[in-house]
């Protein structure tokens, strides 16, 4: 197509999607001595969508906390890479103990020993199933890390729709099984996998695709950036040579009689610019994907551990960490009795920054995610942490926090270009949802477009061994 202005696009959405696309494209515009215009427009006043941070007490002299998004893995080669980059600290993540409960009691509890663990694990569950699910683990992983290969790329991608991306990658099968038959139901599966599919997807292991069962259990690596993961989305947007609208909401857009776009915010009035091509960075009702109500509770207490009594069957020396499994409603086939996914003690309260940060005396930051609205009010926090007395300060969010990563076939999911010129980088959620796999689908989608403004051959050609170009793979 021949343009007789600069290209115009226009992004909606800052988050992890929103920000990455910004500033690959363009990078992926300077590659190719192109200009165009970025506009990105953000209905909230800050980057990072669902990665956001708070302070306790809304005192800023506190550390802020991650409210969402807050791990990613050494594996998250576009997080790791923008964080040196950018030139961040990371944040302390040190995960502390953690027991497993079932609704009546504790079916597996870690402790300090390493070499203990492990004669626990092969107790209750044996060898093979948790080795298994290890396996399965890296080689999830290793076709997964494909997508940062150049060799690959130069043959693959980038992809219309996610089920050619799953395909490609050879993970098809994992989004079309559960978790649980994935893992021919093991006891290991039921309790330990679930446990995690629980807290990071809110799904149990019977009703989350394998693939998500599989990303769940990969976390042992895990880090953040100090100061809160939202800053690389900030970054991404300093970076990039977009003009961000904040506070404004994207309410409509329509085509207009020359083909263009046009933009309508939430108040009805239209946006003065038309759009040669517009990015979507955050789910659209549109496609009918359900997402996960997620309550998150975050309360700074100065009870050091769970009160005695909070829940049955709490061990003598409580876990810092305590995690779910629905196992016994399943076997039992009663109605699941748990009003928690998780309960963590994340960090002591601190101030200041990294370099110089102190903890606050006796007071701890727990945070609470459940998908029972009625549950962690004032009365259940009392109870949990042995009295109002030790309940300092609450801040309660429901998040629309990621799809059901429901078994299905890839095919019924939406695609990334979901009209002409019309892109749609949450497509990819349903298959995967972290903040990795966000800034990876906003890699193709710049792909997909990259191809259409004639950039070389798009994606392929796009490697070179210049570290500036590292938008599109590590060469
Ligand atoms: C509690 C919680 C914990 C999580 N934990 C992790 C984790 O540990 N690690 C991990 O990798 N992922 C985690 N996730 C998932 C991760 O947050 C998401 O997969 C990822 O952040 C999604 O990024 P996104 O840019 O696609 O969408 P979002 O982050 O949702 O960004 C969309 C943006 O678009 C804006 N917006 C929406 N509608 C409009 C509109 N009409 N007009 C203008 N702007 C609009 C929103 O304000 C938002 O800023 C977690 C999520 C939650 C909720």
């Amino acid at each position: 197509m021949a343009y007789t202005h600069a290209i115009r696009i226009a992004i909606v959405g800052a988050g992890a999607g929103g920000s990455s696309a910004a500033y690959y494209l363009t990078k992926a515009a300077r590659q190719n001595g192109d200009i165009i215009d970025i506009d990105v427009f953000e209905k909230r006043y800050q980057a990072g969508g669902r990665s956001r941070t708070v302070t306790p007490y809304n005192d800023s002299s506190y550390s802020p906390i991650e409210l969402g998004a807050s791990i990613f893995v050494g594996a998250n080669k576009n997080m790791v890479k923008a964080v040196r980059e950018f030139d961040y600290n990371l944040a302390d993540t040190d995960i502390g103990s953690f027991g497993i409960y079932d609704g009546d009691s504790f079916v597996f509890e870690s402790s300090e020993w390493t070499y203990w663990n492990y004669v626990k694990l092969l107790w209750r569950y044996g060898y093979t199933a948790p080795r298994t699910v290890q396996i399965h683990v890296k080689q999830a992983m290793e076709k997964f890390l494909q997508l940062y290969d150049a060799k690959f790329l130069r043959n693959h991608g980038p992809w219309e729709h996610p089920k050619d991306l799953v395909a490609d990658l050879g993970l098809d099968g994992l989004v079309e099984e559960s978790g649980l038959t994935h893992f021919h139901n093991s006891r290991f599966a039921s309790e330990v996998v679930d446990a995690a599919t629980r807290v990071n997807y809110g799904q149990n292991i019977d009703s989350i695709h394998a693939l998500g069962a599989l990303v769940s259990m990969a976390g042992n690596d895990g880090m953040a950036v100090d100061g809160g993961n939202w800053r690389v989305f900030q970054r991404f947007l300093e970076h990039s040579n977009a003009t961000v609208y904040f506070g404004c909401e994207v309410g409509d857009i329509r085509r207009t009689s020359s083909g263009l776009w046009q933009l309508y915010l939430g108040d009805g009035e239209h946006v003065e610019r038309l759009y040669d091509y517009v990015i979507f960075a955050t789910p659209l009702p549109l496609f009918r994907v359900p997402y996960v109500d997620l309550y998150v509770t975050l309360v700074a207490t100065n009870a050091s551990t769970y009160a005695r009594d909070a829940l049955r069957g709490l061990p003598s020396h409580p876990p810092s960490m305590i995690l779910t499994t629905d196992a016994l409603a399943r076997h039992t086939g009663k109605t699941s009795q748990l009003e928690l996914n998780s309960v963590n003690y994340v960090q002591q309260a601190r101030k200041g920054s990294k370099d110089d940060d102190v903890d606050v005396d006796d007071e701890w930051i727990v945070k609470i995610f459940s998908e029972s609205p009625s549950a962690w009010g004032d009365q259940d926090l009392h109870v949990l942490f042995g009295g109002s007395q030790n309940v300092g300060w609450t801040h309660r969010h429901v998040f629309k926090a990621y799809p059901y990563l429901q078994p299905e076939n890839a095919s019924s999911l939406p695609p990334f270009e979901v009209d002409d010129g019309v892109f749609y980088i949450n497509a990819m959620e349903p298959v995967l949802s972290t903040m990795e796999s966000e800034t990876v689908a906003a890699r193709n989608v710049i792909g997909l477009l990259g191809a259409k403004l004639g950039y070389g051959k798009g994606w392929k050609d796009a490697c070179t061994t210049n570290d500036d170009d590292w938008i599109w793979i590590d060469c």
